[in-house]
């Protein structure tokens, strides 16, 4: 057991996203120097927005962002959702959500962390173990010394496909397909409900933080090439979301966008793996759990891995800590797997949105 005032050894974080950086905030609040190791040049968020929940801001604040999170959160009314006839759907106790600009958020955990501690240009390309430590091998021939192994390394984790070969990540399996865009828009976004609409589509415009305007359009069941642009093919999904004629903010924001600032993705998922540590690896975020971001989870769940990681290394000794850990993540990702396929197969508009209230709001009332 730790004394509190030892250090406890030196943690290697593979992968510098934002699980990865959460994670060294926590390691080093349980007494861990840390080294944050990325394969990318430079720290780049890749992606537009990010929805939250309470109870993400809340891990964010006690690994120390404090205040400066206000800066880049804003406010998004997911407690009233739209059908495609414009009516409010009548969902009870929806909670509130929250949006954060990636890059923005990205910013403030790089400089919690020290750019001092993460070196850029590091690919994890294996590691190997032994009784006192483990050895990180990278791209470049270079190896390094640590006490313990983060992977964080995301969707096509390395350091997970070592950890468990076989677990290669593959699309979602009935296809699912989301675009978006950040952009400057001055016009009105009404009252920022999302909608979901006909042919599995769901869709929302929000205000950033910052005055800028953040729009996503997802759509289930979708395979085969595109014959359109990612702009094209963003309009096409708009029409599914509004039956009326009348003025619709999303068709509108969604026109006014550039199309080279369109991004537009296949969902891609990490299929449920049987372990997530072995005696100094552990994985965490999308390395372990990468998700469909339909129930909006992906991060929330990574940053509270990165949150339950930290405070079970500071109650126990390595092994019972990382035993504890993985226990206590995979029941909680198996939940919310369980309401993600839930939602997926929600036979109209008002079952989907009740299926992700009761998500939320059993998510935020047991959160770590
Ligand atoms: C379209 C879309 C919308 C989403 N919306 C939401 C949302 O609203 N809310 C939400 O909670 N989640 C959402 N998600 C999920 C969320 O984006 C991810 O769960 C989250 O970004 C995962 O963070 P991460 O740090 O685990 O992985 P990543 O962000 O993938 O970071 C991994 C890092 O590791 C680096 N790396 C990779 N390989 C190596 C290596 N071998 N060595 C060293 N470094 C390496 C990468 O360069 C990267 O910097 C969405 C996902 C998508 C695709």
């Amino acid at each position: 057991m730790s004394n509190g005032t030892r250090t406890r050894g030196r943690a290697i974080v593979a992968g510098a996203g934002m699980v990865g950086l959460s994670a060294a905030l926590s390691l080093r609040r349980a007494g861990f120097e840390v080294a944050v190791r990325e394969r990318a040049p430079h720290i780049r968020e890749t992606g537009a927005a990010l929805g939250v929940w309470q109870h993400t801001i809340t891990e964010l604040e006690r690994l120390g962002l404090g205040p400066r999170l206000s800066e880049i959160k804003a406010e998004q009314n997911f407690q009233r959702v739209r059908g495609p006839s414009g009516a409010v759907l009548d969902v009870a106790g929806m909670p509130p959500g929250r949006v954060v600009h990636r890059q923005r958020l990205s910013a403030l955990l790089v400089s919690a962390v020290g750019e001092e501690n993460i070196r850029t240009g590091k690919e994890v390309v294996g590691y190997t173990e032994d009784e006192v430590g483990v050895t990180v091998h990278y791209a470049d021939g270079e190896r390094e010394r640590g006490d313990l192994l983060v992977g964080a390394d995301g969707l096509n984790s390395h350091v997970r496909r070592k950890l468990i070969p076989g677990s290669e990540s593959h699309y979602y399996e009935e296809g699912h397909h989301v675009w978006r865009a950040v952009l400057p828009f001055d016009g009105d976004l009404g009252d920022g409900c999302a909608t979901v609409g006909h042919h599995r589509t769901r869709g929302t415009v929000t205000r950033l933080a910052d005055g800028s305007c953040f729009w996503v359009l997802a759509q289930f069941g979708v395979t085969g090439e595109f014959a359109g642009s990612p702009k094209q093919e963003a309009v096409a999904r708009v029409e599914n979301l509004h039956d009326g004629p009348s003025r619709f903010v999303l068709r509108e924001v969604v026109l006014a966008t550039p199309e080279d600032a369109v991004m537009d993705n296949q969902v891609a998922v990490v299929p449920e793996i049987p372990r997530w540590k072995s005696h100094r690896v552990v994985l965490a975020g999308d390395a372990a759990h990468a998700m469909s971001p339909h129930i909006g989870s992906g991060a929330s769940l990574g940053i509270e891995d990165a949150y339950v990681l930290g405070d079970r290394l500071s109650r126990a000794d390595l092994g019972p800590a990382l035993d504890s850990y993985q226990t206590d993540r995979i029941a909680r990702y198996r939940q919310v797997r369980w309401h993600a396929k839930a939602m997926a197969i929600a036979p109209t508009p008002v079952s989907y949105v009740e299926r992700f209230s009761r998500y939320l709001n059993w998510l935020n009332t047991t959160a770590a």
